[in-house]
C-alpha cells in the first residue's frame, strides 16, 4: 500500500469520507459568530437582532446556571428582566446546534427531559460577568481562522457587514 505517500494523500483525500470538525447541524454564523464550552461557561457572542453593527457577549454558567448578558463595552443587555433575554436563548440554541444537546446539558450540568428545550431547564439568575475576556476569545478566534492563506470562503467572517454601510 502506497496511500500514505505525499502522491497517494491526495487520492486518499479524494475519496475520503472525512469531515473536518463537522457541526452537529449547520450553524446560522450570521446570528451568532462565536459559542464555546469554556471557562466553566457556555458563552459566545451574539449579533444585536436590530443593530448590525452591535454585539451582546452572552454566557450561562456551569451549575449554577446563572446567566448575564451585556454588549461588549460592558452595557448590560436590556432585554434582562427576570429571565434570560433572546441573546441567552440564542447563544443556548446555536450550543446545540454545535455541540449537540447532551454535550451542552452535561458540560452546564441541566437535566433536560426527553424533548425538552434545554433553556427552559436552566434556573439560574442574573449573575454580572465581564464580557471582556470572551469578546478577546472571539477575536482571537478571527485572527487565527485569517492565519491560513485561502481563495475559500470563511463562513466564520460573513457575520461581519460589508464596508460602505456606515450611516
Ligand atoms: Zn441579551
Amino acid at each position: 500500500m502506497t496511500d500514505r505517500s505525499p502522491n497517494g494523500a491526495a487520492v486518499w483525500t479524494r475519496h475520503s469520507r472525512l469531515r473536518v470538525v463537522p457541526p452537529v447541524q449547520p450553524r446560522k454564523l450570521a446570528k451568532v459568530p462565536f459559542v464555546e464550552l469554556a471557562d466553566g461557561r457556555l458563552q459566545g457572542v451574539v449579533s444585536s437582532g436590530s443593530d448590525i453593527g452591535r454585539v451582546y457577549v452572552s454566557s450561562i454558567a456551569a451549575g449554577t446556571h446563572n446567566y448575564n448578558c451585556s454588549t461588549n463595552n460592558n452595557r448590560p443587555c436590556g432585554g434582562l428582566y427576570g429571565s434570560p433575554c433572546k441573546h441567552l436563548r440564542a447563544l443556548v440554541a446555536e450550543a446545540v446546534v454545535q455541540y449537540g444537546v447532551d454535550r451542552v446539558s452535561r458540560y452546564l450540568r441541566v437535566e433536560v427531559p426527553e424533548g425538552a428545550d434545554l433553556a427552559g431547564c436552566l434556573g439560574g439568575v442574573h449573575e454580572p460577568a465581564p464580557a471582556a475576556v470572551v469578546f478577546s476569545r472571539f477575536l482571537r478566534h478571527l485572527a487565527y481562522l485569517e492565519v491560513p492563506d485561502t481563495t475559500l470562503p470563511i463562513p466564520e467572517l460573513h457575520w461581519f457587514p460589508a464596508t460602505g454601510t456606515v450611516g
